[in-house]
C-alpha cells in the first residue's frame, strides 16, 4: 500500500498516518520527523533544515526530496506524511515512483478550517523518542507530560508557535493546497472531514484501506486504534 496524507499543519494527518502505518505494519514516513533527527544528529544537511523549520518555512526541495528518495528506496510499501508539500515535490515523487515501477494508491486529504487549527497545534505535544503525537486536551497522554509508549518526557515543537503556525498557514495555502487539485485530476484524491474525532477518522482510513486492498485482491479488517 502506498498512501500520502494530505493536510494542514495540526489536521491530524501524522496521527493518522502513524496509526495506519502500525495497523499494516509499513513505515510511515514524515518528512517532518526525518528531518527533525537530521537536526538532532547536527548533520550538515540538518542543520540547514533547522534554521527554515524554526521559521515555519519549507526546507529546500534538494534536502527534502533526497531524504524521501531515501526512504521508499526501503521497501514498495509506506505512508508518506508532510511530503509532497508542492507541485514540484509532487511531480519528483511521481517520478522516482514511475522509476521504481510503482504508483500511489490513494492521497487522503485531511479536511479542517484553518482557524481552528491554532488550538490544536498550541496543545500539541510530541515524543522525543518514538515520535507519538498527543494533545493536552484531545488527545492526552495517560501521565501528564509522559508518552504512554516509550515513558520519555514530551515536547513542545519549536515551531508550534503562533509566528511560526501563521507563516506555516500561509505556506500551505500557497504551496500545498495546488496538491488537492492536481491528485483530484490523477483520481487519487480522497477528501475526509479532519474536524471529527481521531477514532472516527482512524475508523474511515480503515475503511477506505480495507476497499483499496479488496481492489489488490487482499483482504483483512484493521483495529482503529
Ligand atoms: P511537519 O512535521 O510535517 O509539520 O513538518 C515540520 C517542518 O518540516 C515544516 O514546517 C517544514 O519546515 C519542514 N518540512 C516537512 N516536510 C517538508 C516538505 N515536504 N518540504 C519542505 N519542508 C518540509
Amino acid at each position: 500500500m502506498r498512501i500520502v496524507f494530505l493536510g494542514p499543519p495540526g489536521s491530524g494527518k501524522g496521527t493518522q498516518a502513524q496509526v495506519i502505518a502500525r495497523s499494516l505494519g509499513i513505515p510511515q514516513i514524515s518528512t517532518g520527523d526525518l528531518l527533525r533527527e537530521a537536526a538532532d544528529k547536527g548533520t550538515p544537511a540538518g542543520t540547514k533544515a533547522q534554521e527554515y523549520m524554526e521559521r515555519g518555512a519549507l526546507v529546500p526541495d534538494s534536502i527534502v526530496i533526497e531524504l524521501v528518495r531515501e526512504a521508499i528506496s526501503n521497501g514498495d510499501q509506506f505512508i508518506l506524511d508532510g511530503f509532497p508539500r508542492t507541485l514540484e515535490q509532487a511531480t519528483t515523487l511521481d517520478d522516482v515512483l514511475e522509476e521504481m515501477n510503482l504508483a500511489l494508491d490513494a492521497v487522503i486529504s485531511i479536511d479542517v478550517p484553518l482557524d481552528s487549527l491554532v488550538e490544536r497545534l498550541s496543545g500539541r505535544l510530541t515524543c522525543p523518542e518514538c515520535n507519538a503525537i498527543y494533545h493536552t486536551s484531545y488527545n492526552p497522554p495517560r501521565q501528564k507530560g509522559l508518552c504512554d509508549t516509550c515513558g520519555e518526557d514530551l515536547y513542545q515543537r519549536a515551531d508550534d508557535t503562533p509566528g511560526a503556525i501563521t507563516h506555516r498557514f500561509e505556506i500551505y495555502k500557497k504551496q500545498t493546497t495546488p496538491l488537492i487539485q492536481y491528485y483530484k485530476d490523477k483520481g487519487t484524491l480522497i477528501t475526509l472531514d479532519g474536524t471529527r474525532s481521531i477514532d472516527e477518522i482512524s475508523a474511515e482510513v480503515g475503511g477506505i484501506i480495507t476497499r483499496l486492498e479488496k481492489d489488490h485482491g487482499v483482504q483483512r479488517s484493521y483495529p482503529s486504534r
